[in-house]
């Protein structure tokens, strides 16, 4: 390639593309299986379902992939499956948006929003999303302190600051809070959630990405339904790529407004879930046993895991999510390169700022066995 010409490629792109650094995933099964030659590896990176997607679902897939006519574009209304939402929040269609996954909205959002002369909200450590939608739109990042360390919720969103800092900066149009956070696990109660609602200006965004809102336990779920009728400028995400592992399929949905769910109809391209994908989340919001088991199997692993881990002399941040992030007081590079080698897959979180921990997806009972033996043993040596 000719390299003298590659500062012209740049010269006309937007200066907040320029200032992006590209998201890096969770590494792929197959990548570690090719790089290290290994047979055996599982990935607790990524805070996917180790129980997959309901069977139902996936034999109903199957049946339905052999008569659908591929040819067809598919509802670009998604008609079907935002009866179904409608339905299982008691909330009318109209309020609702789907996305190619919640990735999708969460970016919308910052498209209609977010740009030039206007600054996004949202706390240190928060999912990296919100960072690289705002870069993205040329928009100034407001980054809110998160509690300390000593905190009872260390690294946690601490809204309280967030309503302050609000105050001082009128060029605010969107703020947006993970509950629970990724990638720490911490969490805000309702009643902090709604006293924070309360103090933001009605022409303010809030978005509230619940991506992990059914592994919460019951006393800590909120109940966003009503603030959505009393706060119309909340918007509320949800995603079916966590509980309802259906994260191949790309299927999230935003609960707001009407007038905000028809600002996000007008920048999202007219098929943005796919025939499959829509399907699926209709067939996959019918199986709520299949949520059920997969609610108590975390709950049930993401205690063994802190326990064990807890009992190895390591800390582990609070966590209400199907991952449990772990602390070793040291950089964390080798052990995660020492898991690698091991065929285990988990994420490290220097790119969050937190280079003494990884962040580790609650998994079956065989893989966090696996994971508990081998932290054992790297720990040992
Ligand atoms: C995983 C995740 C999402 C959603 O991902 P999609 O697959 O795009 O729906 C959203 N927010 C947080 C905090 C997440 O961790």
């Amino acid at each position: 390639m000719n390299n003298s010409k590659t500062s012209e490629l740049t010269r006309n792109a937007l200066p907040g593309i320029l200032g992006i650094e590209a998201y890096s995933p969770g590494m792929p099964i197959d990548e570690l299986q090719r790089k290290l030659g290994l047979a055996d590896v599982i990935k607790l990176a990524s805070n996917e379902n180790p129980l997959g997607a309901s069977p139902r679902v996936r034999q109903a897939l199957a049946e339905q992939m052999l008569k659908q006519n591929l040819a067809l574009y598919p509802d670009g209304s998604g008609y079907r499956l935002k009866q179904k939402i409608a339905a299982y929040h008691q909330i009318d269609p109209s309020c609702i948006t789907l996305g190619n996954g919640s990735n999708d909205l969460l970016e919308f959002l910052a498209r209609i929003y977010a740009g030039p002369g206007r600054a996004v909200m949202f706390s240190d450590y928060a999912f990296a999303v919100y960072s690289l939608a705002t870069q993205a739109q040329d928009a100034d990042a407001v980054l809110v302190p998160a509690y300390p360390a000593n905190h009872a919720m260390p690294y946690g969103h601490d809204l309280k600051a967030f309503s302050k800092m609000l105050g001082q900066r009128p060029d605010v149009s969107l703020i947006f809070i993970a509950n629970p956070n990724n990638p720490t696990g911490t969490w805000n109660t309702p009643e902090e959630i709604e006293t924070f609602l309360e103090s933001v200006p009605p022409q303010v965004i809030v978005v509230l990405d619940e991506a992990y809102w059914d592994y919460q336990d019951p006393g800590l779920r909120p109940d966003a339904r009503p603030w959505l009728d009393r706060f119309p400028n909340l918007v509320v995400t949800r995603t079916f790529s966590k509980i309802y592992g259906l994260a191949s399929l790309r299927v999230g949905y935003s609960l707001s407004h009407p007038t905000v769910a028809d600002l996000l109809n007008r920048v999202r391209q007219p098929f943005n879930n796919n025939s499959l994908a829509l399907l699926a989340g209709e067939l996959a919001l019918e199986d709520q046993d299949f949520v059920r088991d997969s609610v108590e199997l975390n709950t049930r692993e993401r205690e063994r895991l802190i326990r064990e881990v807890e009992g190895m002399g390591l800390s582990v941040l609070p966590t209400q999510a199907n991952f449990v992030s772990i602390g070793f007081g040291r950089d964390a590079k080798p052990i995660h390169q020492a898991l690698l080698e091991r065929g285990i897959i988990v994420r490290p979180m220097g790119s969050y700022a937190l280079p003494e921990y990884v962040r580790v997806t609650v998994g079956s009972v065989d893989e966090n066995t696996r994971f508990l033996g081998a932290l054992k043993e790297i720990l040992a040596a």
